[in-house]
């Protein structure tokens, strides 16, 4: 089975390098490194939909067109659980890199701040409870001022000692959603996201 996984954010220059691979169903999966989306398609794993020939990119000697799209020979079954996780690159896209309770982006943090993964309702309730404190419904993007504030309050303890409430419907986010906040993609790599997700993706992207 092929392995894809959503890729953590890289700098600006690898990020324009990626390339975007589809599920055989032309769901579009992740972005990837070019030269892994390269070695795909040789090793046939992979068809080359879409190939950026302004940008070529050396793979064993050879210079061949940049894959801006490649589509999985195989279908492969990614469970929504493990596509969605939760990670702190994808939750603080979620929350558009600013703290759910102050208000406050990351651009706007002081010197020693920075952006943490916040649980709603404390980890220590899950311990002593059971389940997981890591799912979408239950994490906010905090600034580390506010998260240490908070540490094992409720939600509502904290805002009767602060005053801050929770500013933000902590969901599930949509993929496409993810994608556009966490890299911008090619117009031809939109294209196959919002062909395959419709219309709602579409305006997501705007
Ligand atoms: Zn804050």
């Amino acid at each position: 089975m092929t392995a894809i996984t959503l890729t953590p954010p890289s700098t600006e220059r690898a990020a324009r390098r990626g390339c975007l691979a589809l599920n055989a169903s032309y769901e579009p999966l992740a972005v990837i490194p070019a030269a892994r989306a390269v070695r795909l398609v040789l090793e046939k794993r992979a068809e080359l939909v879409e190939a950026d020939s302004a940008r070529p990119i050396r793979s064993s000697g050879t210079e061949v067109p940049c894959p801006a799209v490649i589509r999985l020979a195989r279908y492969v079954h990614v469970p929504r659980k493990l596509r969605r996780g939760v990670s702190n690159l994808l939750l603080f896209a979620r929350d558009g890199y600013r703290c759910a309770y102050c208000g406050r982006h990351r651009s706007e943090l002081r010197g020693r701040e920075f952006l943490t993964r916040d649980h709603i309702v404390p980890q220590l309730w899950f311990k002593r409870h059971g389940g997981d404190a890591n799912t979408w419904a239950n994490v906010a993007c905090a600034c580390s001022t506010c998260n240490g504030r908070k540490g094992d309050l409720s939600l509502a303890e904290f805002t009767r000692a602060t005053g801050l409430r929770l500013r933000i419907t902590p969901t599930e986010p949509h993929f496409v959603h993810l994608e556009w906040a966490v890299r911008a993609l090619t117009p031809l790599q939109r294209k196959y996201v919002t062909e395959f997700f419709g219309a709602a993706a579409a305006d997501a992207l705007g």
